[in-house]
């Protein structure tokens, strides 16, 4: 029977590199049946809405989702529709393994590492209050009276909240992981020193979880001495378990271990629905040029094969994908650049995905 899986092509570069992504899945035999739905800037005018219900309802139907990138306005428009999904989910667990791969442009060797951020609370929590709002106001006159230094009444306020139950689950999710996926460290970044509140929950709640998982070993570390440590020395860290904010930023760090946005994959995880989506933004710099890498793309579609129970179809696109890297005269421009200075030489979004299927169906 084949697997149903609803396909957000999103904006930007989305609909380039989710076109080169399902030429590559279906070139595999695995039967999807594909149902494509709209999100974004490009159907407000439609809906009123940038995340219809129909495509919630769709998702919550097929419980497996891919999308490509969904732009956000920056200060003012709607919110992400990215973080909207994942709210209206629960989907909270992001995982974001970043692996280094023979030819993929990056400084680093050997780096395997996988970052699992939490995707529901901290500052990504939507809740917000404009300068000048009532609500500041009324903040304001809280923090006077418990005592503590007031803010600026000009202020804007973003909410930081961090939850046991938040942390509890997203730290277990991490252990579980590398349980599951034979890994031997997991560490939790925080900033705890500074945020004693909220950070110091989220550390407290993952030092009582690492002590019922013996076999893990574990380590806490501060979110500017991990970003250090990242760089210098990869190999010191294996899964890495973080709140919201820091996650999303050292996912981006992450990339580019491993040879940047273009090469890291992603899930997004809930207790019975998933939705894959590369690290990376719209990138509306390359939009519709057929120059963008799909990699990212194509390697969270070999996650979402992973999780329906196709492993082998998964592995293969893997293998597949680190071939044509390896080979290296068929790689988009990111990756020549990072290699030589320039993208002379490079092919487009749909050649290297072509490169892949060719990959694919030489091995069979
Ligand atoms: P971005 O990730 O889109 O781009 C950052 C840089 O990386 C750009 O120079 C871009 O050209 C390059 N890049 C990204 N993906 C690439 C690829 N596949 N191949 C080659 N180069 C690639 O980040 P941004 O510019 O900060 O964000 C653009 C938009 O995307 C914003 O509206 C942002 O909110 C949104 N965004 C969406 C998601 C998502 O849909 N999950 C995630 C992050 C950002």
């Amino acid at each position: 029977m084949a697997h149903e899986v609803v396909l957000i092509p999103g904006d930007g570069i989305g609909p380039e590199i989710t076109s080169a992504m399902r030429r590559v899945v279906d070139a595999t035999g695995v039967a999807i049946e594909w149902d494509v739905r709209d999100a974004g800037a490009g159907v407000m005018e439609a809906y009123g809405t940038p995340l219809p219900q129909h495509v919630l309802d769709a998702v919550g139907r097929a419980k497996v989702a891919i999308k490509g990138p969904v732009t956000t306005p920056i200060g003012t428009g709607f919110r992400s529709v990215n973080v909207a999904l994942r709210k209206h989910f629960d989907l909270y667990a992001c995982v974001r393994p970043c692996l280094s791969q023979p030819g993929d442009g990056s400084r680093y060797e050997g780096v395997d590492i996988v970052i699992v951020r939490e995707n529901t609370e901290d500052l990504y929590a939507g809740i917000e209050f404009d300068e000048g709002a009532a609500e500041v106001a009324a903040l304001s006159e809280l923090v006077s009276a418990s005592g503590q230094k007031a803010f600026r009444p000009d202020s804007a306020i973003s909410v930081k909240p961090i939850s046991i139950e938040g942390s509890r689950r997203i730290v277990e999710y991490a252990f579980e992981y590398a349980r599951r996926c034979g890994r031997r460290k997991v560490t939790a970044v925080h900033k705890a020193n500074i945020m004693k509140a909220t950070d110091g929950l989220f550390l407290r709640v993952a030092r009582e979880v690492a002590q019922r998982y013996p076999d893990i070993a574990f380590e806490d570390k501060i979110v500017d001495a991990t970003c250090m440590g990242l760089v210098q020395n990869p190999a010191d860290f294996d899964v890495l378990v973080l709140p919201n904010l820091y996650g999303d930023i050292v996912s981006d760090l992450g990339a580019g271990l491993v040879g940047g946005l273009g090469m890291a994959p992603g899930s997004n995880i809930g207790a019975d629905i998933a939705v894959f989506e590369p690290t990376h933004g719209s990138a509306p710099d390359i939009a519709g040029k057929d120059i963008a890498n799909p990699t990212a793309e194509i390697l969270s579609a070999a996650m979402m094969l992973d999780h329906v129970g196709e492993q082998e179809a998964a592995e293969r696109i893997r293998r597949a994908v680190r071939a044509v890297l390896a080979e290296g005269t068929a790689v988009t421009g990111d990756v020549r650049r990072a290699q030589t200075g320039s993208a002379r030489g490079a092919v487009g979004t749909q050649a290297y995905a072509d490169a892949v299927i060719a990959s694919l169906r030489a091995e069979a």
